[in-house]
């Protein structure tokens, strides 16, 4: 385990001739199995789950999710029993990350999309504890304040002056963390992997969320947040040959794997910021990188 993550400064054509200064957070290298930032959004749930007396954790989560691969090996080495409700038909042969999931000792359980849109309704989780027995719950993609907690342990982490850090955004938890623990001074700057413009919503309720509980305030907040929604290629996990070849040229460059899910997305997004003058020269941009290189071996390209 790798904590703090290096932080590594990359120099790319485009950044060079942006004349910024870019550095890569490597929350990728902290764990051989529970990727990234999903070990971030983890690490306080688990601490809940064993204070509470829990045995079984149960999450969320579609065929090719982060969460349930990294939840399932976070479970395994914790000595918690791991079950996973997953949207859509059960179909076999697994893919690699349910087959990862069950090889971890997951029991896994497919319900039908109506279904699943229930998952956050206290009823259904009423009926999933009929059906299980008594089980910790962690939401979909891992986003809860335990989560937050989590993923503001990043930017403390970071030794250098930065005018922006940059996230890939899905449930919005890792940004949430970033905003409230980012200096004043500097912005956080999240590329959205889906399509459509809640997600600057669903950020600001989980902000608040917290804030309605009576935390702290962040005297520590960021200065600035915004969710760009220029670079998801179609929506979660499409992708298109001209970011296939820009993850291979990354590669090539620097000699960092990005996924075409998240983090390709989020470093296309720089790239296309630095070419149109957003950063200005001598800025100082930290982009993280959240893992989820297992992901690739579900893509054919
Ligand atoms: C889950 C995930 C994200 C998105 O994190 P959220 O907290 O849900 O916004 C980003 N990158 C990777 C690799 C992920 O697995």
């Amino acid at each position: 385990m790798q904590i703090p993550s290096p932080l590594q400064e990359i120099k790319t054509n485009w950044s060079q001739t942006a004349k910024v200064k870019l550095f890569v957070k490597r929350d990728d290298l902290i764990h051989p199995l529970v990727s990234g930032n999903k070990f971030r959004k983890l690490k306080y749930n688990l601490v809940e789950a064993k204070k509470k007396g829990s045995e079984t954790i149960l999450s969320f989560g579609g065929a090719y999710s982060n969460h349930i691969h990294a939840l399932s090996a976070a479970c395994n080495g914790n000595g918690f029993k791991s079950i996973g409700i997953i949207r859509g038909d059960e179909i076999r042969p697994l893919n690699h990350t349910l087959q990862f999931a069950e090889d971890n000792g997951m029991e896994l359980h497919w319900i039908s999309r109506g279904d699943y849109r229930k998952k956050d309704e206290p009823e259904f989780i009423e009926k999933l504890k009929e059906q299980f027995g008594n089980f910790y719950l962690v939401p979909e993609g891992g986003t809860n304040e335990l989560a937050i907690q989590g993923a503001s342990e990043i930017i403390p982490e970071i030794e250098i002056e930065f005018d922006y850090i940059c996230t890939g955004v899905g449930t919005g938890g890792t940004i949430a963390g970033l905003i409230k623990s980012c200096p004043s001074k500097s912005k956080v700057l999240g590329f959205s992997a889906l399509k459509g413009d809640f997600l600057k919503d669903e950020v600001q309720g989980l902000l608040e969320e917290g804030h309605n509980k009576g935390q702290k305030d962040n005297e520590k907040s960021a200065s600035g947040w915004e969710i760009n929604v220029d670079f998801h290629f179609g929506g979660y996990a499409k992708v298109k040959p001209e970011l296939w070849d820009f993850i291979d040229d990354f590669k090539e460059e620097v000699d960092i794997q990005l996924e075409p899910i998240y983090n390709g997305k989020m470093m296309f997004g720089i790239k296309a910021l630095c070419e149109r003058g957003f950063f200005k020269p001598r800025e100082t941009i930290v982009a993280l990188h959240t893992g989820g290189l297992q992901g690739l071996a579900g893509f054919d390209k």
